[in-house]
């Protein structure tokens, strides 16, 4: 067997490998599902080959629209070559329809469309549970300053655009979800870039019609399949094949 390579960090889904060449990683997805800041664990068999997918296919539809992103390639079922950034210590979430926290947070009824898209940041701490900050903090700490917020507003922005209209395509409605941005400096010049992973992890997602959950609140509320949910939302994408599995790699891979 080949060694394996150094290990740079591991999250709650995912780990990070030294990459082949300098400025990449290996980003390998676990099949480990969290939530409410990891009280709630499970293992559910597939997911990570699902997630690598559908993050690639975002990824890559992304870098077609001219939205920049860490993905570089897949390499294979459960890992991707990317780009390494300095990640921005924020979790930037928006929002089209209320749900989740917002909707506790406001007492509104989930689904309930928002005036405009909604873009918060939440500072990526699990000690504090990521807990809900303002530019004002942003800025003062030092996380980001204006200039960057701005730029992440728009590629937030771009990436709800981008997002949206694929999974209206699709049947689905996207309520809300989450991504993070990282920096890389090209010469003497820093491009902040859409990083972490894009998947039903990351999202919420309804479908259009019958209002069932195709995303991780399956986990969370105990809904079902959460490998189901991941396959359909998968399968009408055209990331697997109609009939694919996760359990049956050789169609998938
Ligand atoms: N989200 C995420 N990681 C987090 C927190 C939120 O991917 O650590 C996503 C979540 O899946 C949803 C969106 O961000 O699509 C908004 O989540 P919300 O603030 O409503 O929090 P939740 O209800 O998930 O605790």
């Amino acid at each position: 067997m080949a060694p394996r390579r150094k290990k740079i960090y591991e999250g709650k889904a995912k780990i990070l490998f030294e990459g082949p060449e300098p400025g990449t990683l290996v980003q390998y997805f676990k099949d480990d599902a969290t939530a409410f800041n990891a009280q709630k664990k499970d293992v559910i068999e597939g997911k990570g080959v699902l997630n690598n997918r559908l993050s690639e296919f975002f990824m890559n539809g992304l870098t077609n629209v001219g939205v920049p992103t860490h993905f570089i390639k897949r390499l294979n079922m459960r890992e991707q070559l990317i780009r390494q950034v300095e990640v921005v210590p924020l979790e930037v979430i928006v929002r089209n329809f209320a749900a989740g926290s917002m909707a506790k947070r406001l007492g509104l009824e989930e689904g309930t469309p928002l005036p405009r898209p909604i873009v918060e940041y939440s500072y990526k701490n699990d000690e504090l549970g990521d807990p809900l900050v303002p530019e004002e903090y942003i800025i003062a700490f030092g996380w980001a300053n204006q200039q960057d917020l701005d730029d992440i507003l728009a590629l937030a922005l771009r990436v709800n655009d981008f997002l949206a209209g694929v999974f209206y395509g699709v049947g689905i409605k996207l309520i809300d979800f989450k991504i993070e941005i990282g920096r890389v400096w090209e010469g003497d010049f820093m491009r902040l870039i859409v990083a972490d992973e894009i998947s039903p992890d990351s999202c919420r997602l309804w479908d259009m019609k019958t209002g069932a959950h195709l995303d991780k609140d399956v986990f969370r509320r105990d809904l079902g399949s959460l490998t189901d949910a991941y396959s359909e939302v998968a399968k009408r994408l055209g990331v697997l094949p109609e009939q694919g599995t996760p359990e049956k790699p050789t169609l998938i891979n």
